[in-house]
Formats: C-alpha cells, sequence, structure tokens
C-alpha cells in the first residue's frame, strides 16, 4: 500500500530549516488570498491553465497537490504567493519553502507531460500596489527529479517506518481484547453503537449515563473499528482538563496490547517554557534553530518509553504525555509546544481541547483537509460543545481595544494609522448615538463601521509590515480583534446575531458600547468539521432532549442517536421535590429559611457528605449564612469567585469517606460536573434552582431566534440548557451501583410535567412532593 503525502506536507517536512518564527506578519485573508489569485489569472492569457491537479510516487510513496497555474506558451508553472509589506522582509524559511513547492509541481508536471525542462516561477502579489513580482529559474526535467527524490528519500525513511507502524497497529487493533474482561451494565450498549457508527461511517449521538465507565465504552471499539475503516486517526476532544486525563488513563489501559502512539496537546500557556518571550529565534532559544533540531527530538519522541534493543517486530506503545513532550523537547532544546504540534501527523490517537478541532484554523481539522486523513472523532462531554461552539464562532469589538490602540506608539508614529483608527472611532460613535436603549440587536453588521474596520486592518497591517521589529500589542490586539470580527461578517447569517450593549462604568471614547456578533447556531460551523471526520461519536449523560442538540451541534441527516439505559435503580436514589418551595428571584427573601430547615433536616436525619447547588453566589452566601447561624452544627464550605486550582482541590479534599457538612456550589461551576465522589464521599445533592439562564435582553434575542428558527424559543433558550445543568449536578450523587443517596429538587417547578419529562428516566418512581 503505498504512502499518501500532500506536497506541502512533503516540503514541510523535508524543506523546512532554521529558526521557528511567529513573528507577526500580516498575512492575507483566505478572502484576499482567493482575490490575489483571481487577479493574477485574470492578467495571464487566455490559453492560461490553472489549478492543476497533479501526482507522482518514488517507491512506496505518492505525492499530490495542486498547482497554481501553467503557461504553456512559456511553458512556465508559477506559484502564487499573496503577501503585504515588503518581500524583502521575507523569511529565508518561507521562501525556500516556495521554492520548494514549485519545483516539486514542476517535476510532476514534466513528468505528466513529458517536458524536457521548464520555467519554474514564484509570483508574489503585492496586496497593497497590486503589483507582482517574479522570481525565475530555469531548470530541465532531470534536475528537478532529482531534487524531488531528494525529498521523497528523506521523507520515505519515515514513511517506511510509519507504514510498517500502521501494519502492526492495525493487527494488534483487529485482535484487541476489551481490558476489563467483562463490560459493566450500559458499556456494552454504548461500545456496539460506536463500533456500528464507525463501521458504517456515521455520526452517532449517545447519551449514556454516569458510571459505566463511557470512555472506555467509546475509545476500545472505535480503535477495534479502526483498522477495518482505514482510519488514520482517532482524535479525541474533550470539553476539560479532567476528561483528557481519563481518556489517557483509558488508553494506557490498552497500551500493552497495541503499538499505539497517543499524544496529549495542551494549551501553549500551559506549554511555554518562556511565557515572557516571543516565539522566534531572537527571542526565545528553544525556538532558535528548531527546525535544524526538530528531526532528532521528532525521532526520540516516537521511541519515548523504549527500550533501545526492543524488538522492532514487537514495537510498544509511545505514550506522548504533555510531561514526556517537555522532557524530549528539553532535552534537544526546541519548543515542546510546537513540538506537540508536529507529532500530530505521527500519533494514532490525539487527545486535545475541544477548539483543537473546531476552531477557526483549528490545527486537527487542518492537518486532516490537507493530508486527507480519515479520522475517527470522539467528543467527550458533548453537552458543553453547544456553549463552546457557540463562543468559537461569536467575535467582540471591544471600546477598550480602540482605546488602547489609538494611544499606542504604533499609532503615535503613524499619521495614516491615527486616521484609520479615527475613522472607525467616528463610524463607532454614530451607531452610539444612534442607539438610545442600552441594549439593541440588529439586522446587519453597520455598514459604514465594516468599511471602517476593513481600511483600518488593511493600513494597520501595512504598518505593522514596515515596522516588524516595533511590537506594537495594543495596535495588535486590536488588529486580530478587528479580523476576527469581519471575518464573523462574512459568514453572517441566521445563526448569528448582531447586538450593541452598552456597559455600565466605561466612560472611554469613542463610547461606551460593545459590538457583537453573537454565535447562537454554532450548527453551520460545525457541520462541515463533523462531515470531514470518517466517523463521529458526540458522547454525554446529559443529550436530553437529542433533538435540541442535533438542531444546535448540526449532526448530519443520518446521524444515529443511542440512549443507554441506566445501571442503576429508583432503589439507589430517593428524590424529592420542594413544591412549596419558588426560588424565583422575588421570592429569594421568603426562601432562604425553609431551604436551610430543608438542608438541616436531610442532614440531621442522615449525616455525611452533601453538594447544595445555588444559581449565583449571592444566593449561595444567603443560604449558607443563614444555615451557619440558625445550624451551626451542621459543619459547611463554600465555593467563591476565581477560585485557583489548588483552592478547588481542597474543596473536593473535604468529601471523605467518613467526612460530614455541606459544600455550597453554583449551579454551572466547577463542582457541577466532571466530579467523581463515589460511595459515602457523596450522598447527597440539594438543587435550589432550575438553572434558568438570567431572562435579559440577550437571552430574549436569541429565544426570540429560536422560535424563528426552530419553533421553541423558551424551551431551547431557558428550559433545555438549565435542566441539563441540574441533571449534571444531581448526577455527581450516584457514581456506582453500590451509591446510595438522596437529591432535593428545590423549587416548586420540578413538579411541573414538562421539566419531570427532562429528568432522568430511572428517576421516575422517586420524585416525590415534600
Ligand atoms: S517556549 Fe514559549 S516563547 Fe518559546 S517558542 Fe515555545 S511557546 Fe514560544
Amino acid at each position: 500500500m503505498p504512502y499518501t503525502v500532500a506536497v506541502r506536507e512533503l516540503c514541510e517536512f523535508t524543506a523546512k530549516q532554521g529558526d521557528l518564527d511567529l513573528r507577526f506578519t500580516p498575512a492575507p485573508t483566505a478572502q484576499e488570498g482567493i482575490a490575489g489569485h483571481a487577479l493574477v489569472y485574470e492578467r495571464r492569457g487566455p490559453g492560461y491553465r490553472r489549478e492543476l491537479t497533479l501526482s507522482g510516487e518514488f517507491g512506496d510513496l505518492r505525492v499530490r497537490g495542486r498547482a497554481d497555474g501553467f503557461d504553456p506558451e512559456r511553458q512556465r508553472i508559477e506559484e502564487i504567493k499573496t503577501f503585504r509589506g515588503s518581500l524583502d522582509r521575507q523569511r529565508p524559511t518561507h521562501r525556500q519553502l516556495h521554492w520548494a513547492q514549485a519545483k516539486v509541481y514542476a517535476w510532476l508536471l514534466c513528468q505528466a507531460e513529458n517536458l524536457s525542462d521548464i520555467e519554474v516561477a514564484l509570483v508574489y502579489l503585492d496586496l497593497g500596489s497590486q503589483e507582482e513580482t517574479l522570481l525565475t529559474e530555469r531548470c530541465t526535467a532531470a534536475e528537478l527529479q532529482s531534487h524531488f527524490e531528494a525529498l521523497c528519500e528523506r521523507f520515505l525513511a519515515w514513511a517506511v517506518l510509519e507504514l510498517e507502524h500502521r501494519e502492526r497497529r492495525d493487527a494488534a487493533l483487529l485482535a484487541l481484547r476489551f481490558p476489563f474482561g467483562d463490560f459493566r451494565g450500559g458499556q456494552r450498549a454504548l461500545a456496539e453503537a460506536v463500533y456500528r457508527a464507525a463501521a458504517t461511517g456515521r455520526c452517532l449521538l449517545a447519551q449514556a449515563p454516569t458510571g459505566i465507565g463511557k470512555t472506555m465504552g467509546t475509545i476500545f471499539p472505535l480503535l477495534k473499528a479502526a483498522p477495518g475503516q482505514r482510519l488514520d486517526k482517532v482524535f479525541f476532544l474533550a470539553a476539560k482538563t479532567s476528561g483528557r486525563q481519563t481518556a489517557l488513563d483509558a488508553i494506557e489501559r490498552l497500551a500493552p496490547a497495541a503499538p499505539l502512539r497517543v499524544l496529549e496537546l495542551v494549551a501553549r500557556d500551559k506549554a511555554c517554557e518562556h511565557p515572557h518571550r516571543a516565539c522566534n529565534g531572537e527571542s526565545c532559544p528553544l525556538a532558535k534553530g528548531f527546525y535544524d533540531r526538530l528531526p532528532d527530538a521528532r525521532s526520540a519522541a516516537l521511541r519515548v518509553g523504549q527500550d533501545l534493543d526492543t524488538d522492532p517486530c514487537r514495537e510498544p506503545g509511545v505514550a506522548l504525555t504533555r510531561d514526556a513532550v517537555r522532557e524530549v523537547a528539553l532535552a534537544h532544546g526546541v519548543c515542546p509546544y510546537y513540538l506537540s504540534q508536529e507529532l500530530v501527523r505521527w500519533a494514532d490517537v490525539v487527545v486535545g481541547d475541544y477548539n483543537y478541532y473546531f476552531d477557526h484554523g483549528a490545527l486537527l481539522h487542518a492537518l486532516t483537509q490537507v493530508n486527507q486523513w480519515r479520522v475517527g472523532l470522539l467528543v467527550d462531554e458533548a453537552h458543553n460543545l453547544v456553549e463552546r461552539g457557540r463562543k468559537m464562532y461569536s467575535a467582540t469589538l471591544s471600546p477598550e481595544r480602540l482605546f488602547q490602540a489609538r494611544h499606542s506608539s504604533g499609532a503615535s508614529a503613524s499619521p495614516l494609522v491615527r486616521k484609520a483608527l479615527d475613522k472607525v472611532r467616528r463610524s463607532w460613535r454614530a451607531i452610539d448615538k444612534a442607539q438610545v436603549e442600552p441594549y439593541a440587536a440588529y439586522e446587519f453588521f453597520p455598514e459604514s463601521l465594516l468599511s471602517a474596520l476593513q481600511h483600518g486592518i488593511g493600513v494597520v497591517a501595512e504598518h505593522l509590515a514596515a515596522h516588524p521589529d516595533d511590537a506594537d500589542d495594543a495596535l495588535l490586539d486590536f488588529h486580530f480583534e478587528a479580523m476576527h470580527v469581519t471575518r464573523a461578517v462574512e459568514s453572517f447569517g441566521p445563526h448569528s446575531l448582531v447586538d450593541v450593549q452598552k456597559p455600565e462604568g466605561f466612560s472611554a471614547k469613542p463610547g461606551p458600547s460593545v459590538l457583537c456578533i453573537r454565535n447562537i447556531v454554532p450548527a453551520p460551523f460545525l457541520r462541515p468539521r463533523l462531515a470531514a471526520a470518517q466517523t463521529s461519536t458526540l458522547f454525554s449523560a446529559t443529550l436530553q432532549p437529542q433533538g435540541f442538540h442535533a438542531d444546535l451541534l448540526g449532526l448530519p441527516e443520518n446521524h444515529v442517536s443511542v440512549e443507554v439505559p441506566s445501571p442503576f435503580d429508583a432503589g439507589q436514589l430517593q428524590v424529592h421535590v420542594a413544591s412549596h418551595i419558588s426560588t424565583r428571584y422575588q421570592h429569594r427573601r421568603a426562601s432562604l429559611q425553609p431551604i436551610t430547615e430543608l438542608i438541616a433536616a436531610q442532614y440531621g436525619r442522615a449525616p455525611g457528605n452533601y453538594l447544595a447547588f445555588l444559581s449565583s453566589y449571592d444566593y449561595l452566601e444567603q443560604v449558607s449564612t443563614q444555615l451557619a447561624e440558625r445550624h451551626p452544627e451542621v459543619p459547611q464550605w463554600r465555593q467563591s469567585r476565581r477560585m485557583s486550582e489548588g483552592e478547588q482541590r481542597q474543596f473536593l479534599d473535604r468529601f471523605t469517606e467518613d467526612g460530614r457538612g455541606v459544600g455550597f456550589a453554583v449551579l454551572g461551576g466547577a463542582f457541577a460536573e466532571g466530579v467523581d465522589l463515589p460511595g459515602r464521599r457523596l450522598i447527597g445533592a440539594f438543587l435550589s434552582t432550575l438553572g434558568l439562564p438570567q431572562v435579559n435582553a440577550v437571552n430574549e434575542q436569541i429565544r426570540a431566534r429560536m422560535e424563528k428558527l426552530f419553533g421553541a424559543g423558551y424551551d431551547y433558550t431557558y428550559l433545555y440548557p438549565g435542566l441539563q445543568k441540574v441533571v449534571q449536578a444531581a448526577g455527581r450523587v450516584i457514581r456506582t451501583t453500590e451509591d446510595r443517596g438522596v437529591v432535593h429538587l428545590i423549587d416548586d417547578r420540578f413538579a411541573r410535567a414538562d421539566v419531570q419529562r427532562l429528568l432522568p428516566a430511572w428517576w421516575d418512581q422517586g420524585h416525590r412532593p415534600q
């Protein structure tokens, strides 16, 4: 079986040398790039051939890609690049890479069309002046062939090892056995659904209760199905660090049976060794000579934990955790963060945050596209993807950024920049003036502000390109924010709304408004990402109702859903509804005493560890203070705003097997999901809220849009997200089939039929109004 590689990948792997250099270069946007290519094409003659798909082979290696254009009259192949600023400032590594690509395409064309020689050209189009700079070199086919073969030979050494590794990996995965002897209750049903979805190339939405081992129940069947589906990689995507760790632990259990290369991706701020430096060779020692040292670091990384004398036929697995990558990176003097990004190409399973696949320009998605990988996705705790997706595809323009940019050194030095920023400020002011309400939503992004922003982006980019050594963070921040906003405008649709909000207390110019393109339905952005995977499974304990998630997450028409029955029974959990209490805002004061009495009475009947969830820190303070005053005999501890990781650990450490007391926490916060307190570590929970999002101007806009799009404004905006949080939090109580506990649902609305329908079916017999 040949190993296929894209031209760009082949060149990046073999031709990159020197420093890692991520200094800002005002790269054209995708649209500017497309427009630039179109302009060059327009200037060419009628016989000009655009976008030629080319491929060629060398040994077991198949190289493919698309050359920008060929001028048959001049017999010239062209690689077109757009840029801003001065071409003299282009980094040598970039130029080398461009030549390498152009020459590979040139050889593929010579071979396909039997040409004995060809002119190879780099066409650099200056987006400012629209002038072309042409760099050409006449090459014979023989020269190009030897260039191509030299690159392929370098790559092939890796490709052969990779092919051998894949053969061993796939053989081991076919024979893989479940590592725990038998499946837990419900785990088999989940595993079978994941396997079937993978085997038929479908997307699966799986609701499965906590405590059945969902992580192993999804990873194992997907890996087992991988050889049959010729999957190149599995991406395990989690919303939280705890989810990543659970996945790494599960894969470790499989490691003795399969030579898997497992890579953990962590955020730059967690992996960076020099947080106060910039990512370039002049500033950071780990960026200096990065590409020169990369091959050795890469080889060492793929041998992590392996004995040098290991029999190559019995290849063990490689766990490239954050610590392991760091150790290798530092031993070779390269940056751990960027080393881990390079290692994605050679990993079988990548474990990382959602944003590595779903965000704009996400690394894993981009590599999947470029390399045409066949990937299987596992999306852990997928109910979080709605909110996370909304954040990824929203963009905000804040007055502080413009203010700081206007007062930056760059703006002081350049009248053109000042003028452009003032133009943005004037357009913004006009919107502020016209809007009397503190909040207003608009059908479209204001045209005049958009054109001022586009102009501002161009001028700032030109300035930054001309002064690359003047690090002007304020100007850069504004530039990125404005780019993000204009990109959101380009993809604007019914999935988003434009709103202008005037927060209290900000008096800086140009005006106090914050302008936001607020994504509320991430489906149109997530759908193509899911479609790019061969198979995907989105799983969680709380995906009720499934239609809501299918609508908002953009699941394909032919997706399948499964609801795995709970292995727990009603006898394990007493569920009480306190229908004599209202936790509505206007009834909060009156609710304090009955809630504290209820908590104290439960604690008195069955002393042990409890979690009490409230809707806000203020409410939490009021209830816990009243409990302390009226029932000082009940030990208690509280969640506070902005707790550090250490403080969070201390909060949870109080839930010991023989501990007693009530931990107060905020619903939807750090202790409401992903917390595992089995047995006597947690015997009950009080839910003094339905978790409904606050009724405010923004949410009312969302409600109106949800009504228009799905005919379910209230449910999609308030009820479903709220109840999901309640069920997640209550799910902390019963973690195993041995656990026993109690849940108090404190609010009269919990007795309503539409609310009860959203509670787990296995609770049913226990709902007892008090
Ligand atoms: S160590 Fe930090 S500053 Fe240096 S290259 Fe890596 S991420 Fe950039």
